[in-house]
């Protein structure tokens, strides 16, 4: 290796991003472009490798010792991941470090696998993503670790639900289909009173909205397939740790072979610039569609954390410093066909999974099915939303016919 690019000198050209007290938008800019990584380049290249040459035996004997950011083996990343990985840690006051994982349920799984043996005791939130909650059912329950799922409202209360055998408490705040936002503070307090590890998917807040790291929570997990990518082309998740799980992080994530291309990689990083000014546009369009939302007489109610209306809204106000572009409406009565004539017209709303993208989208969705801790009931059918960068009052239009729709098939 000895003279290649990767052992040049800072020499100025690249942007040094060892300022912890810059500000989360300076940091979004100077994140992971460290000078031996970019080579004066604005981005990072992609570096493509799989097999990494040494010069000798005992050039390749020593390398081993020490593989974290340096050229040992392509999965353990290039210079193209460890880039992004090291600018979504700088978002992250406290944290030690960051892994990327090929989509975000895998970034959950292997989280979860890094801190849980045979035996253990997981507390999961009752509205955790789909995909979290089988995960429990099926490989955590085969491997003799057992799921407790409590209530997205439990706040301080959970700490009577921690038993001799729990280990880890998992929290989604707020849930991405219902939208209750949890008492963040108060649950690590309880689990670290009794010695249990916290963890929290992050996706709907992003750091930017709620750096998690800083209130205590051990690892913190993104399905940056939504919002840092932005533009609905790329699956990938990351999980950043404290100091203390980074080893079983590191060691869990290297066991089973996680890694993402570097292609993958760079779009992520690409995406991860803008993060900002497109969260305050999703902000802003989103909380004007679900303010007029309310105001409609074909609506119940409107889960948007930033609305008083959201269970936890007061939670949201007193830790968050922003929301982002999706949310949820329950419709006043009517039936699946009356929700499916208002999603099937409507022209600027994709019907698709996923959300985070620069489009709009809207879903069905019926979340009592999915419960067990507590009772879904609602007055009508549940729609979610992501508001894309579109002009909102283009997408206010759109729903408007979409009510009248709804209006028309359930009398
Ligand atoms: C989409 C999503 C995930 C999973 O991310 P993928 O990249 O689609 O695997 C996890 N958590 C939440 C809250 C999500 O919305």
């Amino acid at each position: 290796m000895g003279g290649g690019p990767l052992d040049a000198e800072g020499d100025g050209r690249g942007v040094s991003d060892d300022r912890p007290g810059d500000r989360t938008d300076t940091r979004l800019v100077t994140g992971g472009r460290r000078a031996e990584w970019t080579q004066g380049i604005v981005n990072p290249a992609v570096w493509r490798a799989s097999t990494i040459l040494y010069d000798s035996v005992a050039e390749m004997r020593a390398r081993h010792h020490d593989t974290h950011e340096k050229l040992y083996y392509g999965r353990r990343g290039t210079p193209t991941q460890w880039s992004l990985a090291d600018a979504l840690t700088g978002l992250e006051p406290g944290a030690e470090g960051t892994l990327l994982y090929p989509s975000g349920v895998a970034a959950v799984t292997t989280a979860l696998l890094a801190v849980l043996k045979p035996g253990d005791e997981l507390l999961m939130v009752d509205s955790a993503y789909e995909p979290t909650r089988a995960f429990c059912g099926n490989i955590l329950k085969r491997n003799g670790i057992r799921t407790t799922f409590y209530d997205p409202l439990a706040g301080a209360a959970i700490a009577d639900m921690i038993g001799p055998d729990t280990r880890a408490i998992f929290m989604e705040s707020p849930g991405s289909l219902t939208f209750e936002v949890q008492d963040v503070p108060a649950i690590v307090a309880a689990a670290k009173a009794r010695g249990c590890v916290t963890l929290i998917d992050n996706t709907w807040a992003t750091p930017l909205y709620l750096p998690v790291m800083a209130m205590g929570v051990d690892l913190s997990i993104l399905a940056c397939t939504k919002y840092v990518v932005g533009h609905s082309d790329v699956m990938m998740g990351s999980v950043t740790a404290s100091a203390a799980l980074w080893p079983a992080l590191r060691a869990a994530t290297h066991a089973l072979g996680q890694c993402v291309s570097p292609d993958d990689a760079y779009l992520a990083a690409r995406g991860l610039r803008t993060m900002s000014v497109r969260l305050a546009r999703h902000q802003e369009s989103a909380l004007k569609v679900a303010r007029w939302l309310e105001a409609q007489p074909e609506v119940a109610r409107v889960l948007h954390p930033a609305l008083p209306s959201c269970p936890g809204h007061a939670l949201w106000q007193r830790d968050f410093s922003g929301a982002s572009g999706l949310f949820s409406f329950i419709l006043d009565g009517g039936d699946d066909a009356a929700r499916t004539a208002l999603i099937d017209g409507l022209r600027l709303f994709g019907i698709g999974f996923s959300w985070g993208g620069f489009e709009s989208l809207a879903i069905p969705s019926d979340p009592a099915s999915i419960r067990t801790a507590t009772r879904w009931q609602a007055e009508g059918p549940l729609v979610r939303l992501h508001i894309g960068l579109e002009d909102a009052d283009d997408l206010i239009a759109d729903l408007a016919e979409g009510l009248a729709r709804f209006r028309a098939v359930r009398g």
